[in-house]
């Protein structure tokens, strides 16, 4: 399917619907239009089969690595692109054509949550040992953050790794990790000393063929079933020197700098899909008839899309904008942790509207809405739930 306007623009004049919105310029709609074709042609087609699977194959990013996607944002120098965060924001924002949330948070986790700590903390050693290989797919990388008793809160990491000659001991365990199960190497936060709270977490880069590293258990999910998430265990692993990524018992800073990207490509991400169960609604909605007439034309399911639409743009509203001010380098965490609250909640709520204009069809799995029903409900609760973001918000306000 070419990239056009979407069903949504219908009625608009052409140069309307394609007038780039700031902080995208002609160049990023280009981009758009080819990362549009790749997913159409390339991804959507065996997104049913990655879900049964519960699995999608690493020549996902051997192909897209091919295509330059896994390094938009990185220097040349690297394999990279030469781009910067609006092009990945573009990759982004276009994934979840191919209807499939899981196969959109394994790539995800790769290029947006996993390797900008590497490029941005990373030694010129450790870009080249990691950094390099993961921008040619040769390497998946996966972000180890979560514990069994330390989500929210954090601080209330247990991983610990003992100094020894020449590095650390580590010991431990990591959970609901996604790439968990096929990634080469883990941004892995761990506590360099005893002190309770913020202090002594460290960041060490984990390799999959360390003695003593094993993936535990591949768990299994409500959605997001092409992804793979994984319960890690760390049973005396040394991690050299040269693994530790930024400076030793900083890690909370690299943690905080990497919420607010990770954060908002999750609203990225959610407007992709907003948009996408929005035209595939008014499709429907033409093409289903009840009572003599399109279920469209009945007033209730007519005002219901309206909703939805205005749903949507709110979201990319608040969203590009929040990218924006992000992109210019100015402190975005409220604009940021706005869009990631409305988007999360919003997509899942599109995904149930969505439902309910398709009635039994939507229940069914061929149409994708019950998947985007199951795969959007995670949104309020990866990447810092709902609950969190509110805190932050309150607290931003002094309260
Ligand atoms: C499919 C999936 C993939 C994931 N991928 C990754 C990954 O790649 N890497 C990684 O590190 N993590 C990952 N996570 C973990 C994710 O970031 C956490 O699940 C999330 O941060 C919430 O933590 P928790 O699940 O421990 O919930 P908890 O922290 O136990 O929270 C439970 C409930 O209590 C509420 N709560 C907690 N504290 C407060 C408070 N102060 N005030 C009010 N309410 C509060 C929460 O909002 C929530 O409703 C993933 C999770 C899932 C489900």
């Amino acid at each position: 399917m070419a990239a056009g306007p979407s069903l949504s623009d219908r009625g608009l004049p052409p140069a309307a619907t394609r007038r780039p919105l700031p902080p995208f310029t002609d160049e990023h709609l280009q981009l758009r239009e080819a990362i549009h074709r790749f997913v159409d042609t390339e991804l959507r087609p065996h997104s049913q089969e990655w879900e049964d699977e519960r699995w999608f194959p690493n020549s996902v990013f051997h192909r897209m690595a091919e295509l330059g996607y896994l390094g938009l944002k990185y220097p040349e120098e690297y394999g990279g692109e030469g781009g910067d965060s609006l092009h990945d924001a573009v990759l982004t924002e276009a994934l979840p054509r191919a209807g499939s949330g899981g196969l959109s948070a394994g790539i995800g986790a790769h290029i947006g949550i996993a390797t900008p700590p590497v490029f941005r903390f990373g030694t010129e050693d450790q870009k080249q040992r990691f950094l390099v290989p993961a921008i040619r797919g040769e390497k998946i990388a996966a972000l180890g953050i979560t514990e069994p008793d330390a989500g929210s809160d954090v601080a209330g990491i247990k991983t610990f790794a003992r100094r020894v000659d020449g590095g650390w001991v580590v010991n431990g365990s990591k959970t609901f990790i996604t790439n968990g199960v096929r990634a080469d190497f883990v941004v892995t936060a761990v506590k360099t000393t005893s002190e309770g709270g913020h202090h002594g977490l460290s960041f060490l880069l984990l390799e999959r063929d360390m003695e003593g590293y094993s993936v535990s258990k591949k768990l299994e999910k409500m959605g997001w079933h092409a992804s793979d998430t994984g319960e890690l265990a760390f049973a005396d692993v040394f991690v050299p020197e040269e693994n530790l990524l930024g400076e030793e018992n900083k890690g909370f800073y690299l943690i905080m700098a990497n919420f607010q990207w990770e954060r908002l490509l999750m609203a990225l991400g959610a407007v992709g899909s907003m948009q996408g169960l929005l035209d595939r609604t008014i499709e429907y909605a033409l093409e289903r008839h009840a009572f003599g007439r399109p279920i469209g034309k009945h007033q209730v399911i007519r005002h219901r899309i309206a909703s939805m639409a205005v749903r949507l743009e709110t979201s990319r509203a608040l969203t590009y904008n929040a990218l924006r001010l992000f992109h210019e380098g100015i402190d975005a965490v409220r604009e940021v942790t706005m869009a990631k609250l409305m988007t999360q909640r919003g997509a899942f709520e599109q995904a149930d509207d969505a439902l309910q204009v398709f009635g039994g069809a939507g229940y069914m799995k061929e149409y994708g809405i019950e998947r985007a029903c199951r795969d959007t409900r995670l949104g309020p609760i990866g990447g810092g739930t709902d609950e969190i973001m509110k805190e932050i918000l309150g607290k931003s306000y002094g309260l």
